[in-house]
């Protein structure tokens, strides 16, 4: 991934590909460490809309966290609309067996460093998420 520019408006901070907040110049990751405002915004724009956008972005188990509860459904189970992770890389174990995605799902390109699981097999919305894949 050294090298490559992401198709999309980066994260200001030097080295990072995390994709940037519309209301400030940081992905969501750095936003969560340095501009608790503009992610608290952004917590409440995903709660709202059901759609994330981390692409590039390194995306932690507190981070998964806090957006499987923004768009969490009312018997608690995540609901994506538009989830992008393209390129981000999952530091903990995932677990998204009880995500259900409704649109646009994107993982291309998603590096996950711990176990995938997807206990909801026959999701072809996760079907290209490979453990351990990358390029
Ligand atoms: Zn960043």
């Amino acid at each position: 991934m050294t090298g490559e520019q992401p198709d999309w408006p980066s994260c200001g901070l030097e080295g990072c590909s995390g994709v940037r907040l519309p209301t400030t110049s940081l992905c969501l990751a750095h936003a969560s460490e340095q501009a608790p405002d503009a992610f608290d915004a952004e917590l409440r724009r995903v709660s709202a809309e059901s759609t994330v956008d981390a692409r590039g972005v390194v995306v932690s188990a507190e981070l998964l966290g806090r957006l499987m509860a923004a768009v969490a459904a009312e018997d608690h189970r995540p609901a994506f609309k538009v989830a992008l992770f393209d390129q981000a890389t999952f530091e903990s174990e995932v677990e998204l067996g009880e995500a259900t995605f409704e649109g646009i799902a994107g993982f291309d390109h998603a590096t996950f460093k711990r176990t995938f699981r997807n206990l909801d097999q026959g999701d072809r919305a996760c079907a290209s998420a490979v453990p351990g894949s990358r390029l």
